[in-house]
């Protein structure tokens, strides 16, 4: 289970190197692939949400599941947000003096704690429910392209060497394995944990879908991108009957 966990974690974390090596290596990257992978990541999280994440966070642990989701959503909203001033997802396109030394590394730890959750959230999903975890891992892997991008673009903004930039994309792969680590520790502890941080794991992908997503989207020019959130839910709804999470 384990090995296989990581498997998952790893190809999720590979998708984020591959981001930042597109950016670092200068390959032609069209902005609106980017956004569509982001419109359709927003809606397939959304959709896995309110369809999935919360039900079964309640049947699990019942009335408690609320708490721990606002928790889930909050410490991604402190991390990202509350310390970090500057973070938004996609290419970084600013004017590179708004883009200090200091902003790229509050950025990138961010980020850091952002990707460990993406682990986490995986990892959490499938300890509790294999095909569950696999709608998760989905979830993750259409916004981690877009993340290795934005991490490596900030660093070379703030005027880091290219391999800085890279090793910055590469670092932040290995927190979502660490973040799939953890959940197996954690699981040891008990299985009630597990219950717990799954219902932490929806407030992460709520936040990651609404608060991280959706605005990027928003500020889009192309109005097609916006449309695009509901192929995203479309998306899910698709993988969901293939995959057939809990048999129905
Ligand atoms: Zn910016
Ligand atoms: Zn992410």
């Amino acid at each position: 289970m384990f090995l296989t966990i990581a498997f998952y974690g790893l190809i999720a974390a590979l998708a984020e190197i591959l981001g930042g090596a597109l950016v670092v290596l200068r390959k032609q990257w069209p902005s609106s692939v980017q956004e569509y992978l982001l419109a359709l990541s927003a809606g397939f999280i959304l959709a896995l949400v309110f369809i999935e994440l919360i039900p079964e966070s309640l049947r699990t642990i019942g009335l408690q599941a609320p708490l721990y989701m606002l928790a889930g959503y909050s410490v991604l909203h402190f991390f990202e947000h509350t310390i970090v001033r500057h973070l938004h997802f996609g290419e970084e396109t600013h004017h590179e003096a708004m883009v200090s030394k200091i902003a790229s590394i509050s950025t990138f730890g961010g980020l850091f704690i952002h990707a460990f959750f993406d682990g986490f959230a995986i990892s959490a999903g499938m300890q509790f429910d294999f095909a569950l975890g696999v709608l998760i891992f989905l979830a993750v892997l259409l916004h981690k392209i877009p993340e290795g991008l934005t991490i490596a673009s900030v660093m070379l903004a703030a005027e880091h060497r290219r391999q800085t930039a890279f090793l910055a994309s590469a670092a932040i792969g290995v927190a979502t394995m660490l973040g799939v680590v953890s959940v197996f520790l954690l699981a040891d502890v008990s299985s009630q944990v597990i219950g717990i941080s799954f219902a932490f794991s929806a407030g992460i992908a709520t936040y990651v879908g609404a608060s991280d997503l959706i605005p990027e989207i928003n500020h889009s020019k192309n109005r097609i991108i916006p449309v695009m959130v509901f192929g995203g839910m479309a998306l899910f709804y698709a993988s969901k009957v293939l995959i057939a999470p809990h048999g129905h």
